[in-house]
């Protein structure tokens, strides 16, 4: 409208980071009129060839999807998409099980290129003459008392400031700004970081003959192995991007001790023999990219005297088991333009209650993701892991409007909160897993519609009494 145009171009906005989450926060501020200027510290990704960072191809789901609509993407990111219906789980022997995401079967997630996304995000901003973005310019610190950001061109090594109506640092999981928040103790500032034991590194599955694939397309591949697993998801081009999660130090075999050719071939021949077979470039992929660690950062407050705000990674970095860092970060995006519509008389107030609103939920994420790295793991190959997701599949598909799991409400069900979705989404679980123990329920397979019912009736009735123990516990 008018009016918040009018009073939005008055309004100088700084970004710290065009990644995923800055540039399409960019995007959005600049259709939404303000004044906006992005530093960011890598040169550009569609001029430069670099790796993207972070994961080659990421999954995207409702919540993302949910964000790219918000700014009138969805027809240009839908053919960089590449629809993943569930898991397929390999076993050691090499044999192959289908576990669909969902009983619904519009209900998917997306591999997607994190290059090609961040650039159409960077090219869709660039188009707001209000908008203005520059590379090589890493950002070393914020006087957040004066609105300033300190930067190093890295083009000539030259220092700037830059001073705006309010700063936000979309600069991912190490974001300098929420160090400078650290390192003030001019306020409460909590912060923890927790690194998991594990790291990870990307391997590839090249593209058969003409850009073929040489293994299913529309799925996420999974070989999980208890200590450890690997996963891979489709790319446009025929090829998969394959992601090793190991423990740096623990077991048999490890990053650290994976330090030969040999002893790279020897794992992964008795682990992941399919794989291997589809990876004649292993060994030199392995000892080529890097290892990197996996961790959780979650700190408050996200904003300082209504001049500073963190959002995505740099407020809420999370392990990616759940595939959904992207997503809530782009569903930071929403929250934040929602907030924004409520026409709060000052940008303190803008940030306090986008706070109130949001940390819930991308708390919430973060725990949710640490469950779905043993759930991946290991649960997956557990009888009555299975078991459940047997049940649940049924009742999805012949109760659509009825049930929903714990992984479709998070990954699916974009209407609700995370915290919502893990709420309901545990105490289903544990209904269902205390069910199939104490003999409540006997059977998951070939159900009529009748014994389905009785099931669903059960299951419901046993959720919501561990959800209200749960209230009367404190929990919610
Ligand atoms: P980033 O994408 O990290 O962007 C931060 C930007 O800031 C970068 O461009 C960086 O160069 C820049 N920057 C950093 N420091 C400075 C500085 N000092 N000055 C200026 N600029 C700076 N999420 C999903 O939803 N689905 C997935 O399947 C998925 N898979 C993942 C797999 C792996 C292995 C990893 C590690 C993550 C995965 N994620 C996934 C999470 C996802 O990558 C992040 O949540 C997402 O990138 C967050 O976006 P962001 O813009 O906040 O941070």
């Amino acid at each position: 409208n008018t009016s918040q145009s009018n009073q939005a171009s008055k309004q100088h906005i700084l970004l710290i980071g065009a990644g995923l989450c800055g540039s399409l926060l960019a995007l959005r501020l600049g259709q939404r009129g303000y004044k906006v200027t992005v530093m960011e510290m890598r040169p550009d990704l569609r001029k430069v060839d670099i790796s993207a960072g972070r994961s080659i191809n990421l999954a995207l789901s409702n919540r993302g999807i949910k964000a790219i609509n918000l700014v009138g993407l969805w027809d240009k990111v839908k053919p960089l998409c590449i629809p993943m219906n569930g898991r397929m789980l390999h076993d050691t022997a090499g044999n192959t099980t289908f576990a669909p995401y969902s009983g619904r079967d519009h209900e998917y997630i997306n591999s997607i290129s994190r290059g090609m996304l961040n650039a159409l995000l960077l090219d869709e901003a660039e188009k707001h003459e209000n908008v203005s973005i520059y590379f090589n310019r890493k950002c070393d610190s914020v006087d957040f008392e004066n609105t300033t950001a300190h930067f190093t061109n890295l083009d000539n090594q030259e220092q700037l400031n830059q001073t705006a109506n309010i700063i936000i640092a979309t600069d991912g999981a190490g974001s300098a700004m929420r160090q400078s928040y650290f390192l003030s103790r001019k306020f409460l500032f909590s912060f923890s970081q927790e690194y998991l034991t594990h790291g990870y590194k990307e391997l590839t599955i090249l593209p058969g003959k003409n850009g073929s694939y040489k293994t299913d397309k529309n799925v996420l591949h999974i070989w999980g192995r208890e200590a450890f697993m690997l996963i891979a998801l489709p790319n446009l081009d025929g090829s998969f991007t394959v992601t090793l999660f190991l423990s740096y130090n623990e077991g048999e075999y490890n990053f650290n001790n994976l330090t030969t050719k040999e002893r790279v071939l020897a794992f992964f021949t008795a682990y992941f023999k399919d794989a291997l077979d589809l990876m004649p470039n292993l060994v030199d992929d392995f000892f080529t990219n890097p290892t990197a660690p996996l961790g959780t950062v979650k700190c408050a407050p996200w904003h300082y005297k209504g001049n500073t705000l963190l959002m995505g990674d740099a407020a809420h970095a999370i392990v990616p088991f759940y595939g959904q860092g992207m997503n809530a970060s782009f569903e930071d995006v929403v929250e934040f333009d929602k907030v924004l519509d409520a026409e709060h008389d000052s940008w303190e107030a803008i940030f306090t209650a986008y706070e109130k609103t949001r940390k819930k939920d991308t708390d919430a994420i973060a725990d949710l993701a640490i469950d779905n790295f043993y759930e991946m793991k290991g649960h997956v190959n557990h009888p009555n892991f299975r078991e459940k997701r047997t049940l649940e599949m049924a009742l999805e598909k012949t109760f659509p409007e009825a049930y929903a799991s714990k992984y479709s409400l998070v990954t699916f069900n974009e209407t609700i909160g995370y915290r919502e979705a893990m709420m309901r989404g545990r105490a289903q679980d544990k209904a269902i897993l205390n069910m199939l123990a104490d003999q409540t329920i006997t059977k998951v397979n070939n159900l009529s519609d009748t014994e389905l019912k009785e099931t669903l009736q059960k299951v419901n009735a046993e959720t919501e009494a561990i959800l209200e123990d749960d209230r009367i516990a404190g929990l919610k």
